[in-house]
């Protein structure tokens, strides 16, 4: 039996997780889960699932899941970051699943790594900010970090077998969102209902937003080098609208290795589960002749600037994906607030990069003054950037 911890149960991702889990009642088991502020779902699926120990981030909905769990057996841990923590970190996890979105879940998932924990990552962030430090951790406590976002999944199965010396470049698939084939001028205007509307697959909003300007897929591309220790170079993008290959790996002598399957995240989130075993998944598989044609083509930098920002920060100094990612975060909420234009995003991130000025990411403290001081920043040109609108 395999027990997992899930820190974001509530989510798109954790909701899938736990479809997972159902469908293979028989190893996996839902021991601990951490959720943000819907206590009704979260109460729903410690009735169902039974775990040990249940946390919520908000202190309302921690106090609502306390008095409907009351005699359940569940244990209800502290609110709020220490709650995470302790989910993050219960003893008879085997692994533990990050999907709680943003940042918050950096000291969780480093705190998860050094009890041990095999960590199954859905957070991208989290890389982003401080992979040096998790890749670092996790490689002196023998920590294996399984990806769960899907291209870097289909990448992990590429590579399984793999000499590092015998790949050439990892090659990540996008969908290239909703404003794909669309001119810069043309996204002007584009608000956020119809930024949020996204094609292929169904996902909170901040990420649905970052997949409209490509800062999704540059978030991966960071995300790439760490887990799979490439540099910039040797990691591509090509949009497939088709969203059939998940990913691609470019071996030495020329050979393309892809992996192909439904847009489900429940493939992904089972690999991680069952890895290094395969396990027989109840979805339909994938029917080829009905896919038809697949398309490959290059991004289109002039009109989604945020991919080159993402290469730009992986190439500077430490702790510019830091900033890309804490201005980014900024930007996307005030482009959901009505407050900033979607054009302006990658360049409210651009003047927050251009505004850093290095020094070491050595320790969390330091990528904490990071963040802060990126955010201060990017705040203040937004603010700047509003009026124009
Ligand atoms: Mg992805």
């Amino acid at each position: 039996m395999r027990r997992i911890a899930i820190l974001g149960s509530t989510g798109s991702i954790g909701r899938s997780a736990l479809s997972v889990i159902e469908a293979h009642s028989d190893r996996l088991q839902a021991v601990a889960l951490a959720a943000g502020s819907n206590a009704a779902l979260l109460c729903e699926q410690a009735e169902r699932f039974r775990p040990a120990l249940v946390s919520m981030a908000s202190a309302s909905a921690l106090a609502a899941a306390s008095t409907a769990l009351r005699g359940t057996g569940t244990r209800i841990a502290a609110g709020g970051a220490a709650g995470l923590l302790e989910v993050a970190t219960y003893p008879d996890a085997d692994i533990v699943l990050c999907a709680s979105s943003g940042t918050a879940a950096l000291e969780a998932v480093l705190a998860a790594i050094e009890a041990g924990k095999t960590i199954a990552l859905a957070n991208k962030e989290v890389l982003v900010m401080a992979g040096g430090l998790m890749t670092e951790a996790a490689r002196r406590r023998g920590v294996a970090i399984l990806p769960v976002d899907s291209e870097h999944n289909a990448i992990h199965q590429c590579l399984a077998g793999r000499r590092c010396e015998e790949v050439r470049r990892l090659v990540l698939t996008a969908s290239g969102g909703p404003f794909r084939g669309r001119s810069r001028v043309g996204l002007d205007h584009v608000g956020p209902e119809v930024a949020l509307r996204q094609p292929t697959w169904r996902m909170g909003r901040k990420i649905t937003i970052d997949s409209a300007t490509l800062m999704n897929k540059g978030l991966e591309v960071i995300e790439a080098h760490w887990l799979f220790a490439m540099p910039a170079d040797a990691i591509d993008v090509v949009i497939h609208p088709q969203s059939v290959v998940h990913s691609m790996v470019e071996l030495v002598d020329g050979s393309i290795l892809a992996q192909l399957g439904v847009t489900d995240m429940r493939l992904p989130i089972q690999y991680a589960f069952s890895y290094p075993e395969r396990w027989a998944s109840p979805l339909p598989g994938l029917d080829l002749t009905a896919c038809g044609r697949l398309d490959f083509h290059a991004p289109d930098h002039q009109s989604f600037p945020c991919l080159g920002l993402a290469y730009q920060a992986l190439r500077g100094p430490g702790g510019l994906p830091v900033v890309l990612n804490a201005a980014n975060e900024v930007a996307v909420e005030a482009f959901l607030g009505g407050q900033l234009k979607f054009t302006a995003i990658p360049e409210v991130i651009s003047r927050a990069m251009e505004a850093h000025d290095g020094g070491p990411v050595d320790s969390l403290e330091a990528v904490r003054a990071i963040d802060r001081q990126a955010r201060a920043r990017a705040r203040e040109v937004a603010a700047d950037l509003a009026l124009k609108v």
